[in-house]
């Protein structure tokens, strides 16, 4: 292009965009036009003409057609650059800002759904193009792009204008419907109709051609009749003869399966009312019935009885001038609204959720609000338009595989969903994702337009904390079976593990003995049991040794539900005839004693021995209050006894601890007890008043030493005011 050339080309962009937009940044179109002049430079069109006509011409459409504002038709002039040069949708970035970045990149992502696609699944597609873009504008630039290829499509191979034209028929067009974009929609209509059925498009052109002027005259006499009564009437009015496109002619012609004189020859005229008041239809219909002849059979009064969709007008056929057959529509302003609505709604009723039907209507009319301010000179402001997203279709996003396939998923889908989109094993092995090139955590919520990479790794397994997050039947499906299967080998291995230190400690245990400890250690069964020995959580050894002591103790006979006492005499009888236990003057026989239930002793207490009659010696506290009364009645029937060494002998001792309940305290003591030596709470009774609690722990400890260690513990827990030893 020569320097006159450009210029000349520019000043016209220039010229139309001030005309047309309400607002033109001249810089800007300035700097686009030759940043894009210049990046397709070395770029031929199938045309022959330099590449960057394309561009130029899709920016004219976007300022003449679909004036909206500048930052479109600049963004127009970009639109193949990232496409189709050595520049990238960052150099744009760096240029012009996010706003006119993302347009050109939300138009190239389009673009390459339908390099990789074929369009079979056209419904999927317009939900796809709807939801993907946030910005109206993107597919402004998209039906301007499409228009001018369209136009220019002689230039391509028949097989490629055949796709092309397919393409625009099912999903442009419809779309530019619902964009409020009539002439848009017509025109791709009929240029996509020339290219699928040249010899029908030939046909009614040369037809029509050679009528028009007919046509247009009959349409005039026949209406000036009625016109003339109406402005008497004093009404206000118009009277449209409802322009016929070639392809809407072939439609009916193939729906009726007429030759085009007949449908051609039915001509049709709109009158539409500037009035809310609906009888004036009903006025109309009379005065048009005086004028001519109605054939009764025609007569519909979608009026009363609007159609499904909300649609409402009259219909009428009567007799015209020279005997034809005319087609009226009578119906107000508002109504023709609606009409233009429920047109647009002809695919879109047929859709099951009522709910998007009725959020589609609302932003076809919001978009057509826009283009109606915009062509009346109020620029929408620049917030307008930030916040005019897209929110059709909520419920699905549309992502991308680095290879650009399309994966359909439910809304908050993550790259674990995506994952196991692909391919159960790329799920169980998921490792990382990246998300449009970058790295994200695994519970990001993906966003519609996401190109989404997943990392695998063959040492990967799913994570069960993935089932919190993943949304996908499937996905959730995948993890939870792959759990199951673990926990299945983990407890597997837990019995193994079970049963090794079970053969090893040279203990036999029945099933029964070990339901019996499952149900009084709330483990709800024994696959549960296994699988907290296989990870750790509960203390094999310590179960052993705990079960080891039981069989040398035998098991209590009498228990008294839920009585501390109850289960201290347990202990007591338990304690019984420990071979190894008390020392009498300083030696250890087998000296047949016992604990006194009034102050339950254990090793580091002072204490001292009573001798019973028949039931040996009875091992007290010395400071136990019955005892110091004993001593000054019968001071002979008590014998020192001390103590023996650790023998690693458990006693059971209690705590009563009170504070202030809350939520969690119960667990802060019982973890604040077995987090200390693994000692073990033989039970707990805790009683909440009000905002206090108090609570009885029996626990099995070594020695008094233990105990204090443990109640100052429970002493430091926040809410604790009070932990004892258990007196009683
Ligand atoms: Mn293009």
């Amino acid at each position: 292009m020569t320097n006159a050339k450009f210029k000349k080309k520019l000043d016209d962009l220039l010229l139309v965009c001030k005309k047309n937009l309400p607002k033109v940044d001249e810089a800007l179109i300035r700097r686009a036009f030759e940043f894009g002049f210049d990046a397709h430079r070395n770029d031929i069109r199938a045309s022959g003409e330099p590449f960057f006509d394309h561009p130029y011409q899709v920016a004219r459409i976007v300022a003449e057609e679909i004036p909206l504002d500048d930052v479109s038709v600049a963004s127009a002039l970009l639109h193949d650059v990232a496409e189709d040069t050595e520049y990238q949708i960052k150099d744009i970035r760096a240029e012009f800002g996010d706003t006119i970045a993302d347009i050109v990149d939300g138009a190239t992502k389009i673009s390459d759904i339908f390099k990789s696609h074929d369009v079979t699944q056209a419904e999927s597609y317009r939900k796809m193009l709807l939801s993907m873009v946030d910005d109206v504008r993107v597919m402004l630039v998209k039906f301007a792009d499409r228009l001018h290829n369209m136009r220019t499509l002689e230039y391509l191979h028949p097989e490629k204008q055949k796709r092309m034209a397919r393409e625009t028929l099912d999903i442009y067009a419809p779309f530019a419907h619902r964009f409020g974009l009539a002439n848009i929609k017509w025109e791709l209509e009929d240029l996509s109709f020339k290219y699928l059925n040249r010899e029908a498009y030939d046909m009614i052109a040369s037809e029509l051609k050679s009528r028009r002027r007919e046509r247009e005259h009959y349409i005039a006499k026949f209406a000036a009749p009625i016109e003339k009564r109406l402005k008497e009437h004093g009404m206000k009015f118009e009277v449209n003869g409802r322009p016929k496109h070639f392809y809407s002619i072939y439609n009916k012609m193939s729906a009726r399966n007429k030759p085009l004189e007949d449908v051609y020859d039915l001509f049709a005229v709109r009158i539409i009312l500037d009035t809310d008041d609906s009888n004036e239809c009903f006025k109309v219909y009379g005065t048009v019935t005086d004028i001519y002849i109605p054939n009764p059979e025609r007569f519909k009064n979608y009026i009363s009885v609007p159609k499904k969709n909300g649609y409402q007008s009259i219909h009428t056929t009567v007799v015209g001038p020279e005997g034809k057959m005319v087609e009226v529509q009578i119906r107000t302003r508002a109504m023709h609204e609606v009409a233009e609505k429920g047109v647009a709604a002809h695919w879109m009723y047929k859709e099951t959720n009522s709910a998007i039907d009725e959020e589609l209507s609302n932003w076809v009319n919001w978009v057509r609000e826009i283009f109606e301010s915009a062509s009346e000179g109020q620029v929408p402001t620049q917030q307008l338009m930030e916040s005019f997203k897209l929110t059709l279709y909520q419920d699905e996003i549309y992502l991308f595989t680095p290879k650009g396939d399309l994966k359909i998923l439910p809304k908050g889908a993550t790259p674990v969903d995506f994952a196991y989109e692909i391919h159960s094993k790329v799920g169980d092995h998921c490792l990382a994702a990246k998300v449009n090139g970058r790295i994200v955590p695994l519970d990001t919520q993906l966003k519609s337009g996401d190109q989404v990479e997943i990392i695998t790794s063959k040492n990967q397994t799913p994570n069960p904390d993935w089932e919190k997050f993943a949304v996908t039947h499937k996905a959730k499906s995948h993890i939870r079976r792959w759990i199951k299967e673990e926990q299945r080998k983990l407890i597997e291995e837990g019995r193994a593990l079970w049963e090794r230190k079970v053969k090893k400690a040279k203990l036999s245990i029945s099933e029964d003995d070990l339901n019996r400890f499952l149900h009084e250690k709330k483990i709800e069964n024994i696959g549960m049991f296994y699988l907290g020995i296989r990870q750790e959580k509960i203390e094999v050894d310590a179960i052993i040794k705990m079960i080891q002591d039981e069989q040398k103790h035998p098991q209590p006979v009498v228990t008294e539900e839920g009585k501390i006492e109850g289960l201290f005499n347990r202990f007591i009888t338990t304690a019984r005839g420990i071979s190894s236990g008390i020392m009498l003057n300083g030696t250890q026989e087998g000296i047949m004693h016992n604990y006194a239930k009034c102050c339950h002793p254990i090793p580091g207490d002072d204490v001292v021995g009573f001798i019973t009659t028949g039931e040996g010696i009875k091992i007290h506290r010395r400071n136990c209050k019955n005892i110091r009364l004993m001593m000054q009645i019968d001071a002979n029937r008590f014998v020192d006894v001390a103590w023996p060494a650790d023998n690693g002998v458990m006693f059971v001792a209690g705590l009563k601890v009170s504070g202030v309940d809350r939520p969690g305290m119960l667990s802060d003591i019982t973890h604040a007890i077995s987090s200390y030596l693994n000692t073990n709470i033989r039970s707990v009774n805790l009683d909440s008043r009000d905002s206090s609690f108090e609570g009885t722990f029996i626990l099995y400890v070594k020695d008094t030493e233990h105990l204090n260690r443990i109640s100052d513990k429970i002493r430091r827990i926040k809410g604790v005011t009070r932990a004892e030893r258990f007196e009683e």
